[in-house]
């Protein structure tokens, strides 16, 4: 990516796949669930492709990385991805596997390969975050009430709905503070309890405020056998 008042700056992006998508009740690892004739993971890969993006690291499960080398980036042709590597246990192992790859980038972004519907209007306002606040996530505010429960089922608080967003994918960060909150993280399991997204380790590791930026409610996550039909009336195919 060019940036004339900036000089040239270099932009990542790790791309998750190594998920086992078990509430997918699906012997087929999610993302290679063909949603209207292509893999899943592949819209992502995809719309950074024709991004600003400069460079994608693929994280996939383990046993994968040559198959999917073979099956989505050698035959869709996509150049930007440079490495296909092995995720872990946990997202955040995923994550740190695939940030290890992506070596010298001013600006790295972290996306969840189950959501096809990105755009690349949300990937220029994440980018665009990432160089005005250092840290920031896609995400929506929401449209229901959300009540916080007890652990037998019972409402316990109602939060005040105007300040609550639903955080989605992209989230992008300045490269080496995303490395080094990831370092830390690593470091030490007793900072790992709970971790979810990117945003949540930079904010344990007391990182920069995170910016939420306007994501879009039709970036969903394809998590459950419905979602692969809804994300399908979405994609308009
Ligand atoms: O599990 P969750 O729904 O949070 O997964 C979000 C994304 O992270 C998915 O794209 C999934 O493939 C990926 N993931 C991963 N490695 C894991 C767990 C999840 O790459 N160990």
């Amino acid at each position: 990516m060019e940036q004339k008042s900036m000089g040239t700056i270099r932009v990542g992006a790790v791309v998750l796949a190594g998920g086992k998508g078990r509430r997918m009740n699906s012997k087929i690892q999610k993302q290679y669930l063909l949603l209207a004739g292509k893999p899943l993971v592949l819209y992502s890969l995809e719309a950074f492709e024709h991004s600003p993006v400069d460079e994608v690291v693929l994280v996939v499960g383990a046993g994968e990385v040559c198959s999917a080398q073979e099956q989505i980036v050698g035959q869709y042709h996509l150049q930007k991805v440079t490495a296909v590597v092995e995720g872990g246990q946990e997202r955040y192992h995923s994550v740190y596997a695939g940030l290890q790859a992506l070596q010298g980038c001013d600006y790295i972004l972290i996306h969840d390969g189950a959501r096809p519907l990105l755009t690349d209007g949300i990937i220029r306002r994440a980018i665009q975050g990432a160089i005005d606040y250092q840290a920031c996530a896609a995400g929506m505010p929401v449209k229901d009430t959300i009540k916080e429960s007890s652990s037998s089922g019972f409402a316990v608080r109602t939060p005040d709905r105007t300040r609550l967003w639903q955080v989605q994918t992209p989230q992008a960060f300045a490269g080496p503070l995303i490395r080094s909150a990831y370092g830390w993280l690593l470091q030490d399991e007793s900072r790992q309890n709970g971790i979810t997204d990117d945003a949540m380790v930079v904010e344990r590791y007391g990182g920069p405020a995170v910016k939420l930026v306007e994501g879009s409610y039709a970036n969903i996550k394809v998590t459950t056998p419905e979602d692969m039909a809804v994300a399908k009336a979405l994609l308009g195919i």
